[in-house]
């Protein structure tokens, strides 16, 4: 868990390098902000005192990571739309006396994605139905993408995502168990890997779609941050598709969760080049 604080205090607690740290550092650093972002461990057991310690402190908000994405909403005082509709939080805001759960991820996909394309009646694969795919499907159907292919290797978990986004989203949903490689239909504008293929240090994995399939002019995301360039990135560039790399969305959430915390817009591109120095 990640808390950003605006206290003076020493913290002497040994830290591991960690990308978001350095993300948010350095905007804050850019921008001349007399801030500082945190990093914490924070045990599930834990979490209620760690939540009860940001406030006593005074704190403005944190990030939280996994484990803490769902158990982290009893302690917080209400929840934003789509981290209500998406049932977990991984980004607390301050306002006045209360405090909000917001989820991030999503948000910071769309950011990326309207710089290449509008949402507006689009259709969209979108591959595995984790965290991260619960978190694209909602805020991009809220965002306006009318038909939304799910496809996922677990049927259990393809389905329910599946049937949460029907209810709770006004875009036309299907489930497709992921067997073999995936032909992706014509007529798709948006294709997303939301798995966790092609993560470093499997850098070669292969996110089985059928390459031949995919169309000039398509949008092919990736949510993978670390390497950028991925497989799939690769592959897609050379049918002629328009890429996003998972930098973009990594960076986005920064970008959101800064603004919600101080106001304040802060440059992307500082943050992308630290992220890019830190991947390689
Ligand atoms: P989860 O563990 O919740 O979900 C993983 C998904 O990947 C599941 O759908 C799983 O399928 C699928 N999957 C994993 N391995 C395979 C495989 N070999 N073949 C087919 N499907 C597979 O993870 P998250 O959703 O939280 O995260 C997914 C990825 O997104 C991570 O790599 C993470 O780094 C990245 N991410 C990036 C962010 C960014 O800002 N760029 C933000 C958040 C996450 P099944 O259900 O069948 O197991």
């Amino acid at each position: 868990m990640n808390f950003l604080s605006e206290l003076t205090g020493c913290f002497a607690q040994p830290c591991a390098e960690n990308p978001t740290v350095a993300m948010l550092e350095a905007a804050y650093q850019h921008h001349d902000m007399n801030w500082r972002y945190i990093n914490c461990e924070i045990s599930p057991a834990n979490l209620g005192d760690a939540v009860r310690g940001a406030k006593a402190m005074g704190w403005t908000g944190f990030n939280c990571s996994l484990p803490h994405k769902v158990a982290v909403i009893e302690h917080l005082d209400e929840l934003g739309e789509s981290a209500r509709i998406i049932g977990a939080v991984n980004c607390a805001v301050r306002r006045g006396d209360r405090w909000v759960g917001e989820n991030t991820d999503g948000k910071g996909f769309v950011q990326s994605l309207v710089e290449v394309i509008d949402p507006q009646n689009k259709s969209m694969v979108l591959l595995g139905a984790g965290g991260a795919a619960r978190a694209i499907g909602v805020e991009t159907a809220l965002a306006g993408v009318s038909q939304i292919t799910l496809v996922n290797r677990s049927v259990e978990r393809g389905e329910q995502l599946a049937s949460m986004l029907k209810e709770k989203t006004s875009a036309q949903i299907q489930f497709i168990p992921w067997e073999g490689y995936y032909a992706i239909p014509d007529g798709t504008d948006i294709v997303v890997n939301a798995t966790s293929i092609g993560l470093s240090p499997d850098v070669e994995a292969r996110v089985p779609i059928d390459i031949s399939t995919l169309k000039a002019g398509q949008v092919v995301a990736d949510v993978i941050p670390n390497p950028p360039r991925t497989r799939l990135i690769r592959d897609a560039e050379t049918k002629g598709c328009t890429v996003l790399d998972g930098l973009g969305m990594l960076v986005n959430q920064g970008v959101i969760g800064i603004k919600y915390w101080s106001g304040i817009d802060v440059d992307a591109g500082v943050m992308r080049s630290k992220l890019e120095e830190l991947f390689g």
